[in-house]
């Protein structure tokens, strides 16, 4: 077995594989370079929809999926900000991955920011399943990036514990900010108030 805990992205997506168990729908609500979403397919996903504001990053994820021969018609890519995941999406969702910040070797000026990240966290809440996860990977050294940590900290930290798990995972002993992951998971059915 792989050391599990030597790398966030590793250990962030060994979780969503967990959940992806019996198939169901996810999202990546940050596709990138279309890693995220080849792991969600081959963790189980039947069904994917993958948002990215980037052109390039769609086209990406799109030529990765192509290359790995998990292109189908069960594959939505969407170029368009993630807060907007509510009008794309009108089933329920087993799980949803956010991968923050900038695209690697791309522009670091086109990075997720916290106004947008939380109204997408919610919109994400307001579609996942009962027992279905949202996984946050966040990094806070670049620019923008703490703040936006925090704002999504304290939308998990006023969740309802009655309806929701959240867990807080920070790699202690690294330096340089490391990545940390954020878990939500939902335990029974509730309503998340429109913006
Ligand atoms: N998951 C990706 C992968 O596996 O390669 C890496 C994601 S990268 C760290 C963050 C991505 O978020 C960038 O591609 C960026 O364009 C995208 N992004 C930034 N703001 C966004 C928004 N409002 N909605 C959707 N995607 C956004």
């Amino acid at each position: 077995m792989k050391n599990l805990i030597r790398s966030t992205t590793q250990l962030a997506m060994h979780f969503v594989s967990l959940y992806l168990r019996d198939g169901g729908t996810a999202i990546d609500a940050t596709c990138g370079n279309g890693n995220d979403t080849i792991a969600l397919l081959r963790s189980g996903a039947k069904e994917i929809y993958a948002f990215d504001i980037q052109q390039a990053a769609i086209e990406r994820t799109k030529d990765a999926l192509i290359k790995e021969g998990l292109y189908s018609d069960q594959v939505h890519l969407i170029q368009d900000s993630h807060e907007y995941m509510g009008a794309y999406i009108k089933k329920k969702v087993q799980a949803v991955v956010f991968n923050l910040g900038y695209l690697p070797a791309a522009s670091k000026e086109i990075a997720t920011c916290g106004e947008t990240t939380v109204k997408a966290v919610k919109a994400a809440l307001r579609l996942l399943a009962v027992n279905g996860l949202i996984c946050i990977t966040m990094y806070s050294g670049h620019p923008g990036g703490e703040e936006e940590k925090q704002q999504v900290l304290e939308l998990a930290r006023n969740l309802d514990q009655q309806a929701y798990h959240v867990a807080y995972i920070n790699m202690l002993n690294q330096r340089n900010h490391p990545p940390e992951i954020l878990l939500i998971s939902l335990k029974r059915g509730v309503e998340i108030e429109k913006d």
